[in-house]
């Protein structure tokens, strides 16, 4: 089973979409250590402030002041932290479950240690939640 189907099968069943991960800094190159979501951010911006965006990170994140889940790159350290945390805790059947195993396979390729490992969880989650249609 190729990561592609296993992502096309996660998000048949549903997937939050992820909002654009923002973050505010000034002139001085301080941000307001907040993690945003781009409507939220625009929202507190002053005039000097730009947005910048960060795309990787070591696990998922949520706006700050909304609570909406943002769009990350998982890094493998990420990875491997998500596996550890769904050997103990087996991932729920919710959309933001399915979404953050979208982005571990997506960061991870058949070189990877752990490749076998988030497959794996993965198909045995797919045939959790599809079978209990
Ligand atoms: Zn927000």
């Amino acid at each position: 089973m190729q990561p592609k189907d296993l992502i096309n099968r996660l998000e048949c069943l549903g997937a939050v979409e992820p909002k654009v991960f923002c973050y505010l800094e000034n002139e001085n190159g301080n941000d307001y250590e907040k993690d945003l979501c781009r409507d939220c951010a625009k929202k507190m911006m002053k005039d000097t402030d730009f947005l910048g965006y960060t795309l990787e990170s070591d696990s998922p994140k949520f706006c700050d002041e909304c609570g909406e889940l943002l769009a990350v790159e998982l890094t493998l350290s990420g990875v491997e932290d998500g596996l550890e945390h769904y050997e103990r805790n087996f991932p729920q059947n919710n959309d933001i479950e399915r979404r953050h195993l979208v982005n571990m396979l997506e960061a991870i390729t058949p070189e990877d240690d752990c490749y076998d490992q988030v497959v794996d969880i993965v198909e045995k989650y797919l045939l959790k939640i599809e079978g209990a249609d």
